[in-house]
């Protein structure tokens, strides 16, 4: 699906097939070809949808000369490959992000995780196993890319004909990046800040930060500076009161430490046991892999405020109030 933002920028809706349903990449005009920031996930359904979406903003793939992505997750990443060996696009990512994807292109499903982080903090062994399960279908999300450029924090981007400043968010990913736009003030905000659903930040066995929701906070305060009139998210509606959803996201986080610290009380649990008391079990073994590493994420963080205390013993990582 299509929707024309202005003369020059273009909403694609492309289709998931999990929960989130729909991932969005913009595509911006130029006079010497496309920019697209994001590109839809690694299925033929996704691919078809791009291709039909791109004609129907009058050019061809062929015109796409260059792909920004915001992270590395699939939704954002895995079709890059493909545009490239189309169009020869030239792949534009966040250096350390661009590591972690081709990283994790290389290495088998199997190693992708360690069982024992996720075992002594009381994942049960089968639902690891089941989770393995579908690691190597995750994987094949992402066609396999090399990327051409690698950026840094506050770089000059050009997509198209519009020259975008690189904002390093870290926190759902390590090197997220969301593209601000300043004479339209224009943010271009990826999974960094959404609508309707809280971005996900997890902290897992591969996490190259210690403390992803610390640094999700400090994005938040980095963007919340920006004057933005207008956020194009990769996920739901664009965001017009941008700041007080920012303010919110930050709020909701306070909410979920505090529920952290009251299903605690005066025990000391695994983390696993608070994941499933703050979210239940939910319906499918990635959601739930999902909850945990969300979890642990704010224990992390609750333990680097020094507001509880991590305990090893016999093999099992026990968390208390201290
Ligand atoms: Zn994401």
């Amino acid at each position: 699906m299509l929707l024309e933002i202005s003369r020059d920028v273009y909403q694609l809706t492309l289709p998931l097939p999990f929960r989130l349903r729909e991932v969005h990449a913009y595509l911006i005009k130029g006079r010497e070809g496309y920019g697209l920031i994001d590109c839809g996930i690694n299925t033929q359904e996704c691919f078809e949808a791009l291709e039909k979406s791109i004609l129907e903003a009058g050019i061809q793939l062929t015109d796409v000369r260059s792909v920004f992505m915001t992270h590395y997750h699939s939704d954002h990443c895995g079709l890059a490959g493909r545009i490239k060996e189309v169009s020869g696009a030239s792949l534009i990512m966040q250096s350390g992000e661009a590591e972690a994807v081709e990283a994790f292109l290389e290495i088998s499903p199997e190693q992708v995780h360690n069982p024992c982080f996720y075992i002594e903090r009381g994942l049960p062994a089968e639902k690891f196993e089941e989770m393995q399960q579908i690691f190597p279908y995750l994987k094949s999300l992402i066609s396999p890319l090399k990327i051409d450029e690698r950026i840094e924090d506050g770089v000059e981007i050009w997509l198209g004909d519009l020259r975008f400043e690189a904002i390093w968010t870290p926190g759902h990913t390590p090197g997220h990046v969301c593209l601000y736009q300043p004479e339209r003030k224009w943010l271009f905000c990826g999974d960094h800040v959404l609508i309707k659903i809280t971005p996900h930040v997890g902290l897992n066995s591969r996490s190259t930060l210690a403390n992803p929701l610390a640094h999700y906070l400090d994005s938040l305060k980095k963007v919340i500076k920006l004057d933005v009139k207008l956020a194009f998210p990769s996920h739901g509606p664009l965001i017009r009161q941008f700041k007080e959803r920012a303010q919110e996201l930050m709020v909701h986080h306070n909410q979920r430490k505090e529920a952290i610290l009251h299903i605690l009380g005066k025990e000391r649990k695994s983390a696993y046991e608070i994941s499933t008391a703050l979210f239940g079990i939910r319906s499918t073994h990635f959601e739930n892999w999902m909850a945990f590493a969300e979890t642990l994420a704010h224990l992390a963080l609750l333990a680097s405020e020094d507001k509880l205390e991590e305990i090893r013993e016999n093999g099992h990582v026990l968390y208390r109030i201290r």
